[in-house]
Protein backbone atom coordinates (compact mmCIF):
# COMPACT_ATOMS: atom_id res chain seq x y z
CA UNK A 1 0.00 0.00 0.00
CA UNK A 2 1.55 3.22 -0.82
CA UNK A 3 2.06 5.80 1.94
CA UNK A 4 -0.59 8.26 1.72
CA UNK A 5 0.75 11.80 0.19
CA UNK A 6 0.26 14.57 2.67
CA UNK A 7 -2.90 16.78 1.58
CA UNK A 8 -4.20 19.79 2.41
CA UNK A 9 -6.41 17.81 5.25
CA UNK A 10 -3.13 17.61 7.65
CA UNK A 11 -3.27 21.50 8.21
CA UNK A 12 -4.72 22.41 11.64
CA UNK A 13 -7.99 23.79 10.96
CA UNK A 14 -8.71 27.60 11.82
CA UNK A 15 -10.35 26.45 14.91
CA UNK A 16 -9.84 23.38 17.33
CA UNK A 17 -12.88 22.35 18.86
CA UNK A 18 -12.43 20.69 22.54
CA UNK A 19 -15.08 20.22 24.75
CA UNK A 20 -14.45 22.42 27.73
CA UNK A 21 -15.43 21.45 31.43
CA UNK A 22 -17.19 24.70 32.95
CA UNK A 23 -15.56 25.69 36.14
CA UNK A 24 -16.72 28.16 38.88
CA UNK A 25 -13.88 30.59 40.01
CA UNK A 26 -13.03 30.00 43.77
CA UNK A 27 -14.26 33.42 45.24
CA UNK A 28 -12.44 33.01 48.09
CA UNK A 29 -9.05 33.88 45.89
CA UNK A 30 -10.44 37.52 46.37
CA UNK A 31 -9.19 39.05 49.17
CA UNK A 32 -12.36 41.15 50.29
CA UNK A 33 -14.16 37.48 50.19
CA UNK A 34 -11.90 34.98 51.77
CA UNK A 35 -14.78 33.87 54.22
CA UNK A 36 -17.93 34.14 51.93
CA UNK A 37 -19.59 30.48 52.11
CA UNK A 38 -21.23 28.45 49.45
CA UNK A 39 -24.69 29.17 51.24
CA UNK A 40 -23.96 32.82 50.65
CA UNK A 41 -22.70 32.86 47.51
CA UNK A 42 -25.72 30.91 46.14
CA UNK A 43 -28.13 33.49 47.74
CA UNK A 44 -29.41 36.28 45.30
CA UNK A 45 -29.99 38.39 48.39
CA UNK A 46 -25.73 38.08 49.24
CA UNK A 47 -25.25 39.17 45.61
CA UNK A 48 -27.47 42.24 45.49
CA UNK A 49 -25.93 43.29 48.76
CA UNK A 50 -22.25 42.65 47.49
CA UNK A 51 -22.57 44.19 43.97
CA UNK A 52 -18.98 46.73 42.95
CA UNK A 53 -20.94 50.08 42.74
CA UNK A 54 -17.44 52.05 42.87
CA UNK A 55 -13.88 52.33 43.37
CA UNK A 56 -14.05 51.98 46.77
CA UNK A 57 -15.41 48.95 47.03
CA UNK A 58 -13.79 47.59 44.62
CA UNK A 59 -10.44 48.54 45.82
CA UNK A 60 -11.92 46.73 49.61
CA UNK A 61 -12.61 43.74 47.47
CA UNK A 62 -9.22 43.41 45.85
CA UNK A 63 -6.98 44.94 48.32
CA UNK A 64 -3.34 45.20 47.28
CA UNK A 65 -4.24 42.95 43.74
CA UNK A 66 -4.83 46.04 42.11
CA UNK A 67 -2.21 48.42 41.74
CA UNK A 68 -3.43 52.64 42.11
CA UNK A 69 -2.84 53.30 38.49
CA UNK A 70 -5.80 50.98 37.63
CA UNK A 71 -8.62 52.97 40.45
CA UNK A 72 -7.22 56.70 39.36
CA UNK A 73 -8.01 54.93 35.40
CA UNK A 74 -10.93 53.88 36.53
CA UNK A 75 -12.15 56.63 38.39
CA UNK A 76 -11.26 59.15 35.64
CA UNK A 77 -13.52 56.89 33.49
CA UNK A 78 -16.31 57.11 35.74
CA UNK A 79 -16.23 61.41 35.88
CA UNK A 80 -15.64 62.11 31.93
CA UNK A 81 -16.78 58.38 29.81
CA UNK A 82 -19.21 56.49 31.47
CA UNK A 83 -21.96 56.24 30.18
CA UNK A 84 -23.35 53.36 32.69
CA UNK A 85 -23.18 53.66 36.70
CA UNK A 86 -21.53 50.94 37.98
CA UNK A 87 -22.91 47.77 39.21
CA UNK A 88 -21.11 44.49 38.89
CA UNK A 89 -22.47 41.81 40.90
CA UNK A 90 -19.88 39.36 42.77
CA UNK A 91 -20.43 36.61 40.21
CA UNK A 92 -19.76 38.63 37.48
CA UNK A 93 -16.75 39.86 38.92
CA UNK A 94 -16.07 36.54 39.84
CA UNK A 95 -15.11 35.29 36.20
CA UNK A 96 -12.39 38.04 35.96
CA UNK A 97 -8.58 37.08 36.00
CA UNK A 98 -10.50 33.90 36.97
CA UNK A 99 -7.14 31.59 37.46
CA UNK A 100 -9.22 28.52 36.71
CA UNK A 101 -6.79 26.84 33.96
CA UNK A 102 -3.18 28.25 36.05
CA UNK A 103 -2.19 29.89 39.10
CA UNK A 104 -3.06 33.26 40.10
CA UNK A 105 -1.28 36.20 38.87
CA UNK A 106 0.69 37.93 41.70
CA UNK A 107 -0.73 40.60 43.47
CA UNK A 108 0.79 44.15 42.15
CA UNK A 109 1.66 44.67 38.07
CA UNK A 110 0.78 41.22 37.15
CA UNK A 111 -2.60 40.95 37.98
CA UNK A 112 -3.34 44.36 37.08
CA UNK A 113 -2.01 43.52 34.01
CA UNK A 114 -4.28 40.51 33.26
CA UNK A 115 -7.09 42.43 34.98
CA UNK A 116 -6.70 45.28 32.29
CA UNK A 117 -6.72 42.66 29.43
CA UNK A 118 -9.52 40.79 31.36
CA UNK A 119 -12.82 40.37 28.37
CA UNK A 120 -15.48 40.79 31.25
CA UNK A 121 -13.60 43.83 33.18
CA UNK A 122 -13.15 45.75 29.48
CA UNK A 123 -17.03 45.83 29.42
CA UNK A 124 -17.99 45.67 32.97
CA UNK A 125 -15.34 48.29 34.50
CA UNK A 126 -14.61 49.86 31.47
CA UNK A 127 -11.38 52.45 32.02
CA UNK A 128 -10.44 55.86 30.77
CA UNK A 129 -7.75 54.51 28.94
CA UNK A 130 -9.33 51.85 27.17
CA UNK A 131 -11.21 54.39 25.18
CA UNK A 132 -9.87 55.45 21.92
CA UNK A 133 -8.15 59.52 22.65
CA UNK A 134 -8.42 60.11 19.05
CA UNK A 135 -12.16 59.59 18.44
CA UNK A 136 -13.33 58.43 21.66
CA UNK A 137 -17.06 58.73 19.91
CA UNK A 138 -18.37 58.59 16.47
CA UNK A 139 -19.40 61.90 15.28
CA UNK A 140 -22.68 60.98 14.50
CA UNK A 141 -23.08 58.54 17.68
CA UNK A 142 -26.43 59.39 19.68
CA UNK A 143 -27.56 58.59 23.28
CA UNK A 144 -31.03 56.78 21.64
CA UNK A 145 -28.64 55.82 18.91
CA UNK A 146 -31.93 53.00 17.72
CA UNK A 147 -33.96 55.96 18.31
CA UNK A 148 -36.85 53.21 20.40
CA UNK A 149 -38.00 56.43 21.93
CA UNK A 150 -38.78 58.06 18.98
CA UNK A 151 -40.88 54.72 18.38
CA UNK A 152 -42.85 54.57 21.66
CA UNK A 153 -46.38 53.39 21.16
CA UNK A 154 -47.09 53.59 24.81
CA UNK A 155 -44.30 54.78 27.09
CA UNK A 156 -41.67 52.16 27.23
CA UNK A 157 -42.67 50.48 24.18
CA UNK A 158 -41.18 50.44 20.58
CA UNK A 159 -42.90 49.19 17.76
CA UNK A 160 -40.01 49.02 15.39
CA UNK A 161 -40.85 45.73 13.69
CA UNK A 162 -44.54 45.12 11.92
CA UNK A 163 -45.08 42.13 13.90
CA UNK A 164 -43.14 42.25 17.25
CA UNK A 165 -42.59 44.82 20.25
CA UNK A 166 -39.79 45.50 22.53
CA UNK A 167 -41.77 46.29 25.85
CA UNK A 168 -39.17 48.17 28.46
CA UNK A 169 -41.26 47.29 31.54
CA UNK A 170 -38.55 49.05 33.97
CA UNK A 171 -34.91 51.03 34.01
CA UNK A 172 -33.10 48.96 35.76
CA UNK A 173 -30.63 45.94 36.00
CA UNK A 174 -29.16 44.38 38.89
CA UNK A 175 -25.75 44.85 36.50
CA UNK A 176 -24.90 47.74 34.44
CA UNK A 177 -22.78 46.97 31.29
CA UNK A 178 -20.56 49.84 29.73
CA UNK A 179 -21.68 49.32 26.36
CA UNK A 180 -25.37 49.46 27.19
CA UNK A 181 -27.28 50.43 24.03
CA UNK A 182 -30.28 52.06 26.41
CA UNK A 183 -27.82 53.33 28.08
CA UNK A 184 -30.14 56.77 27.54
CA UNK A 185 -32.94 55.39 29.67
CA UNK A 186 -31.17 52.53 31.75
CA UNK A 187 -29.45 53.04 35.13
CA UNK A 188 -28.38 56.00 37.03
CA UNK A 189 -27.29 58.83 35.76
CA UNK A 190 -23.51 59.49 35.24
CA UNK A 191 -21.75 62.59 35.68
CA UNK A 192 -21.89 62.91 31.40
CA UNK A 193 -25.24 61.20 30.91
CA UNK A 194 -28.35 62.57 33.16
CA UNK A 195 -30.62 59.77 32.34
CA UNK A 196 -34.06 60.22 30.85
CA UNK A 197 -36.92 59.19 33.40
CA UNK A 198 -40.07 57.22 32.92
CA UNK A 199 -43.28 59.45 33.52
CA UNK A 200 -45.81 57.15 34.22
CA UNK A 201 -46.27 54.71 37.62
CA UNK A 202 -45.37 51.45 36.86
CA UNK A 203 -48.85 50.20 37.12
CA UNK A 204 -50.02 52.84 34.87
CA UNK A 205 -46.82 52.04 31.89
CA UNK A 206 -47.97 48.13 32.19
CA UNK A 207 -51.58 48.59 31.89
CA UNK A 208 -51.02 51.24 28.40
CA UNK A 209 -48.56 48.19 27.05
CA UNK A 210 -51.45 45.73 27.20
CA UNK A 211 -53.92 47.94 26.13
CA UNK A 212 -51.82 48.80 23.05
CA UNK A 213 -51.57 45.15 22.62
CA UNK A 214 -54.85 44.31 22.97
CA UNK A 215 -56.00 47.29 20.13
CA UNK A 216 -52.92 45.87 17.75
CA UNK A 217 -54.07 42.18 16.26
CA UNK A 218 -50.72 42.74 14.04
CA UNK A 219 -48.10 42.45 16.89
CA UNK A 220 -47.52 38.50 18.04
CA UNK A 221 -44.20 39.10 19.21
CA UNK A 222 -43.36 40.84 22.28
CA UNK A 223 -39.44 40.77 23.89
CA UNK A 224 -40.50 41.66 27.70
CA UNK A 225 -37.13 43.40 28.42
CA UNK A 226 -36.13 47.07 30.50
CA UNK A 227 -33.41 46.58 31.86
CA UNK A 228 -33.75 43.39 32.73
CA UNK A 229 -36.79 41.48 33.94
CA UNK A 230 -34.98 39.89 37.03
CA UNK A 231 -35.29 43.66 38.59
CA UNK A 232 -38.61 43.27 38.66
CA UNK A 233 -40.87 41.47 41.52
CA UNK A 234 -41.74 38.40 40.44
CA UNK A 235 -45.73 38.64 41.37
CA UNK A 236 -45.50 41.83 39.12
CA UNK A 237 -43.12 40.30 36.29
CA UNK A 238 -45.92 37.01 36.35
CA UNK A 239 -49.20 39.50 36.57
CA UNK A 240 -47.83 41.55 33.55
CA UNK A 241 -47.52 38.22 31.77
CA UNK A 242 -50.74 36.44 32.41
CA UNK A 243 -52.45 39.16 30.95
CA UNK A 244 -50.05 39.30 28.11
CA UNK A 245 -50.62 35.68 27.26
CA UNK A 246 -54.79 35.95 27.59
CA UNK A 247 -54.35 38.18 24.57
CA UNK A 248 -55.22 36.34 21.19
CA UNK A 249 -52.77 37.86 18.75
CA UNK A 250 -49.45 37.04 21.37
CA UNK A 251 -47.87 33.83 19.78
CA UNK A 252 -43.79 34.82 20.96
CA UNK A 253 -42.75 36.31 24.57
CA UNK A 254 -39.45 36.15 25.48
CA UNK A 255 -37.93 37.28 28.38
CA UNK A 256 -34.71 39.53 28.35
CA UNK A 257 -32.41 39.00 30.66
CA UNK A 258 -28.62 39.22 31.22
CA UNK A 259 -29.23 38.12 35.07
CA UNK A 260 -29.28 34.52 33.74
CA UNK A 261 -25.55 34.85 33.37
CA UNK A 262 -24.88 37.73 36.03
CA UNK A 263 -26.92 36.80 38.99
CA UNK A 264 -28.27 33.28 37.96
CA UNK A 265 -29.04 33.02 42.00
CA UNK A 266 -31.98 35.57 41.00
CA UNK A 267 -33.12 32.42 38.31
CA UNK A 268 -32.66 29.82 41.19
CA UNK A 269 -35.00 31.11 43.41
CA UNK A 270 -37.62 28.82 44.30
CA UNK A 271 -40.17 31.36 44.07
CA UNK A 272 -39.00 32.16 41.22
CA UNK A 273 -38.91 28.37 39.17
CA UNK A 274 -42.04 27.74 40.10
CA UNK A 275 -43.14 31.09 39.41
CA UNK A 276 -41.61 30.30 35.82
CA UNK A 277 -43.44 26.84 35.44
CA UNK A 278 -46.49 28.45 36.41
CA UNK A 279 -46.53 30.75 33.54
CA UNK A 280 -44.53 27.73 30.73
CA UNK A 281 -47.45 26.23 31.62
CA UNK A 282 -50.12 28.69 30.81
CA UNK A 283 -48.21 29.66 27.53
CA UNK A 284 -47.94 25.87 26.68
CA UNK A 285 -51.69 25.32 27.19
CA UNK A 286 -52.37 28.49 25.06
CA UNK A 287 -49.86 27.55 22.40
CA UNK A 288 -47.81 30.27 23.34
CA UNK A 289 -43.68 29.89 22.60
CA UNK A 290 -42.39 31.35 25.88
CA UNK A 291 -38.66 31.94 25.62
CA UNK A 292 -35.52 33.37 28.04
CA UNK A 293 -33.15 35.73 25.92
CA UNK A 294 -29.98 36.25 28.02
CA UNK A 295 -26.63 38.36 27.14
CA UNK A 296 -23.23 37.01 27.53
CA UNK A 297 -20.06 38.19 26.08
CA UNK A 298 -17.45 35.62 27.12
CA UNK A 299 -16.48 32.17 27.55
CA UNK A 300 -15.47 32.70 30.90
CA UNK A 301 -19.09 33.62 32.30
CA UNK A 302 -20.24 30.12 31.37
CA UNK A 303 -20.11 28.51 35.08
CA UNK A 304 -21.84 25.37 36.41
CA UNK A 305 -24.42 27.80 38.66
CA UNK A 306 -25.27 29.70 35.46
CA UNK A 307 -26.08 26.44 33.43
CA UNK A 308 -27.75 24.75 36.70
CA UNK A 309 -29.92 28.15 36.34
CA UNK A 310 -30.92 27.63 32.74
CA UNK A 311 -31.44 24.04 33.28
CA UNK A 312 -33.57 25.02 36.03
CA UNK A 313 -35.61 27.44 32.95
CA UNK A 314 -36.34 24.61 30.86
CA UNK A 315 -37.44 22.29 33.35
CA UNK A 316 -39.90 25.27 34.53
CA UNK A 317 -40.83 24.85 30.58
CA UNK A 318 -39.20 27.65 29.42
CA UNK A 319 -39.16 26.37 25.26
CA UNK A 320 -35.61 27.88 24.61
CA UNK A 321 -33.07 29.88 26.38
CA UNK A 322 -31.44 31.76 23.81
CA UNK A 323 -27.96 34.20 23.96
CA UNK A 324 -27.96 37.71 22.06
CA UNK A 325 -24.33 38.71 22.34
CA UNK A 326 -22.43 42.22 21.49
CA UNK A 327 -19.46 41.89 19.52
CA UNK A 328 -16.90 44.36 20.81
CA UNK A 329 -13.27 44.55 20.25
CA UNK A 330 -11.05 43.48 23.44
CA UNK A 331 -13.86 41.33 24.51
CA UNK A 332 -15.08 38.67 21.65
CA UNK A 333 -14.00 39.90 18.42
CA UNK A 334 -11.73 37.03 17.68
CA UNK A 335 -13.00 34.23 16.01
CA UNK A 336 -11.21 31.88 18.13
CA UNK A 337 -13.26 33.91 21.23
CA UNK A 338 -16.48 33.75 19.60
CA UNK A 339 -16.55 30.22 19.23
CA UNK A 340 -15.45 29.08 22.78
CA UNK A 341 -18.14 31.14 24.00
CA UNK A 342 -20.43 29.74 21.71
CA UNK A 343 -19.51 26.22 22.12
CA UNK A 344 -19.50 27.08 26.18
CA UNK A 345 -22.93 28.54 25.68
CA UNK A 346 -23.88 25.26 23.35
CA UNK A 347 -22.21 22.38 25.23
CA UNK A 348 -21.95 23.26 28.53
CA UNK A 349 -24.80 25.34 29.74
CA UNK A 350 -27.85 24.32 26.87
CA UNK A 351 -28.36 28.30 26.19
CA UNK A 352 -28.91 28.47 22.07
CA UNK A 353 -26.10 31.24 20.29
CA UNK A 354 -28.81 33.29 18.52
CA UNK A 355 -27.22 37.09 17.45
CA UNK A 356 -23.85 38.80 18.20
CA UNK A 357 -24.81 42.41 17.58
CA UNK A 358 -22.18 45.16 16.43
CA UNK A 359 -22.01 47.32 19.24
CA UNK A 360 -24.01 50.01 18.67
CA UNK A 361 -23.70 53.91 18.00
CA UNK A 362 -23.38 55.29 21.51
CA UNK A 363 -20.92 57.74 22.74
CA UNK A 364 -17.55 56.57 23.77
CA UNK A 365 -18.13 53.12 22.44
CA UNK A 366 -15.64 53.62 19.44
CA UNK A 367 -13.02 51.05 21.11
CA UNK A 368 -15.42 48.61 21.34
CA UNK A 369 -17.01 48.94 17.93
CA UNK A 370 -16.11 47.10 15.05
CA UNK A 371 -16.16 47.43 11.04
CA UNK A 372 -18.80 45.80 9.15
CA UNK A 373 -16.17 44.35 6.97
CA UNK A 374 -14.46 43.07 10.35
CA UNK A 375 -17.93 41.79 11.44
CA UNK A 376 -18.20 40.25 7.74
CA UNK A 377 -15.00 38.51 8.58
CA UNK A 378 -16.14 37.27 11.59
CA UNK A 379 -19.35 35.81 10.37
CA UNK A 380 -17.38 33.58 8.21
CA UNK A 381 -14.87 32.74 10.34
CA UNK A 382 -17.70 31.19 12.48
CA UNK A 383 -19.80 28.93 9.87
CA UNK A 384 -19.35 25.55 9.80
CA UNK A 385 -18.40 24.67 13.60
CA UNK A 386 -21.54 24.75 14.92
CA UNK A 387 -24.97 22.77 14.12
CA UNK A 388 -26.94 25.19 11.60
CA UNK A 389 -29.52 26.25 14.05
CA UNK A 390 -26.81 27.38 16.59
CA UNK A 391 -24.35 29.28 14.68
CA UNK A 392 -25.30 32.77 15.56
CA UNK A 393 -26.03 35.56 13.16
CA UNK A 394 -23.93 38.79 13.34
CA UNK A 395 -26.39 41.56 12.90
CA UNK A 396 -26.15 45.54 12.15
CA UNK A 397 -28.51 47.08 14.26
CA UNK A 398 -28.80 49.86 11.69
CA UNK A 399 -30.77 53.31 13.13
CA UNK A 400 -34.20 53.38 11.47
CA UNK A 401 -34.06 50.01 9.92
CA UNK A 402 -33.65 47.30 12.38
CA UNK A 403 -31.15 44.16 12.57
CA UNK A 404 -29.77 43.58 9.58
CA UNK A 405 -27.47 40.29 8.90
CA UNK A 406 -24.44 41.84 8.01
CA UNK A 407 -23.49 40.47 4.69
CA UNK A 408 -27.10 42.35 3.58
CA UNK A 409 -25.40 45.85 3.00
CA UNK A 410 -25.96 47.38 -0.46
CA UNK A 411 -22.97 49.82 -0.64
CA UNK A 412 -19.64 50.05 1.24
CA UNK A 413 -17.29 53.02 1.10
CA UNK A 414 -14.58 50.75 3.17
CA UNK A 415 -12.39 53.89 2.84
CA UNK A 416 -14.46 56.24 4.87
CA UNK A 417 -16.66 53.62 6.68
CA UNK A 418 -19.80 54.42 5.41
CA UNK A 419 -22.33 51.56 4.46
CA UNK A 420 -25.36 51.88 2.94
CA UNK A 421 -28.56 49.83 4.22
CA UNK A 422 -32.43 49.54 3.07
CA UNK A 423 -35.37 48.04 4.63
CA UNK A 424 -38.78 46.16 4.21
CA UNK A 425 -40.95 47.28 6.23
CA UNK A 426 -42.34 50.66 7.81
CA UNK A 427 -41.39 51.20 11.52
CA UNK A 428 -44.12 52.83 13.54
CA UNK A 429 -43.40 56.44 12.63
CA UNK A 430 -43.10 55.99 9.03
CA UNK A 431 -46.43 54.80 8.13
CA UNK A 432 -47.15 57.96 5.71
CA UNK A 433 -43.55 58.24 4.28
CA UNK A 434 -43.53 56.97 0.99
CA UNK A 435 -39.65 56.63 0.75
CA UNK A 436 -39.30 54.62 3.68
CA UNK A 437 -38.39 51.33 2.02
CA UNK A 438 -36.10 53.06 -0.79
CA UNK A 439 -34.27 55.75 1.38
CA UNK A 440 -30.58 54.11 1.93
CA UNK A 441 -30.04 54.47 5.59
CA UNK A 442 -26.20 54.48 6.49
CA UNK A 443 -23.72 52.79 9.27
CA UNK A 444 -20.59 54.13 9.98
CA UNK A 445 -17.35 51.94 10.67
CA UNK A 446 -15.19 53.40 13.90
CA UNK A 447 -12.68 55.95 12.03
CA UNK A 448 -9.42 54.79 13.96
CA UNK A 449 -10.41 50.83 11.90
CA UNK A 450 -10.01 52.79 8.47
CA UNK A 451 -7.47 53.61 5.73
CA UNK A 452 -5.23 56.84 6.05
CA UNK A 453 -7.07 58.23 3.44
CA UNK A 454 -10.68 57.52 5.48
CA UNK A 455 -9.44 59.01 8.59
CA UNK A 456 -7.63 62.33 6.97
CA UNK A 457 -11.47 62.62 5.41
CA UNK A 458 -13.35 62.55 8.66
CA UNK A 459 -10.78 64.89 10.45
CA UNK A 460 -10.99 67.74 7.56
CA UNK A 461 -14.89 67.01 8.10
CA UNK A 462 -15.82 66.78 11.28
CA UNK A 463 -18.01 69.45 11.63
CA UNK A 464 -21.34 67.63 12.74
CA UNK A 465 -22.90 70.25 9.63
CA UNK A 466 -20.51 69.45 7.32
CA UNK A 467 -21.40 65.66 8.06
CA UNK A 468 -25.29 65.94 7.98
CA UNK A 469 -24.74 68.04 4.36
CA UNK A 470 -22.73 65.44 3.09
CA UNK A 471 -24.63 62.58 4.63
CA UNK A 472 -27.26 63.73 2.89
CA UNK A 473 -25.35 63.99 -0.65
CA UNK A 474 -24.65 60.09 0.06
CA UNK A 475 -27.97 59.64 0.51
CA UNK A 476 -29.02 61.25 -2.67
CA UNK A 477 -26.23 59.41 -4.78
CA UNK A 478 -27.38 56.13 -3.42
CA UNK A 479 -30.80 56.62 -3.47
CA UNK A 480 -30.52 55.15 -7.26
CA UNK A 481 -29.00 52.29 -6.01
CA UNK A 482 -31.72 51.56 -3.04
CA UNK A 483 -34.69 52.09 -5.14
CA UNK A 484 -33.24 49.37 -7.98
CA UNK A 485 -32.29 47.07 -5.35
CA UNK A 486 -36.26 47.41 -4.32
CA UNK A 487 -37.40 47.01 -7.83
CA UNK A 488 -35.19 44.34 -8.22
CA UNK A 489 -36.54 42.04 -5.01
CA UNK A 490 -40.27 43.15 -6.38
CA UNK A 491 -39.55 41.49 -9.55
CA UNK A 492 -37.78 38.68 -7.81
CA UNK A 493 -41.01 37.92 -5.88
S1 LIG B 1 -28.23 44.08 31.08
FE1 LIG B 1 -28.86 44.85 29.10
S2 LIG B 1 -30.17 46.63 29.56
FE2 LIG B 1 -28.98 46.15 31.41
S3 LIG B 1 -27.16 47.41 31.29
FE3 LIG B 1 -26.62 45.45 30.36
S4 LIG B 1 -27.01 45.76 28.19
FE4 LIG B 1 -28.10 47.40 29.27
Amino acid sequence: MLPRQSTAADEPQPYRYRRVELVEPDWRRLPGWRDVTDEQWRSAQWQRAHCVKNVAQLRALMGDLLQEEFYADLERDQQERATMSMLVPPQMVNTMVPATSGPMPAEGPAFTAAFYADPVRRYMLPVFSDRRQDWPSHPFATRDSLHEHDMWVAEGLTHRYPTKVLAELLPTCPQYCGHCTRMDLVGNSTPVVPKLKFDLKPVDRLDRMIDYLRRSPEVRDVVVSGGDVANMPWKNLEGFLSRLLELENIRDVRLATKALMGLPQHWLQPDVVEGVARIARTARSRGINLAIHTHVNAAASVTPIVAEATMAMLEAGVRDVRNQGVLMRGVNAEVEDLLDLCFALQDGAMITPYYFYMCDMIPFSEHWRVSLARAQQLQHGIMGYLPGFATPRIVCDVPFVGKRWVHQQYDYDQVRGISSWTKNYRTSIETGDPEALTRPYPYYDPIDTLPEEGQAWWRENADTERLNALAQQHAASSRAAAQAQASATTHTL
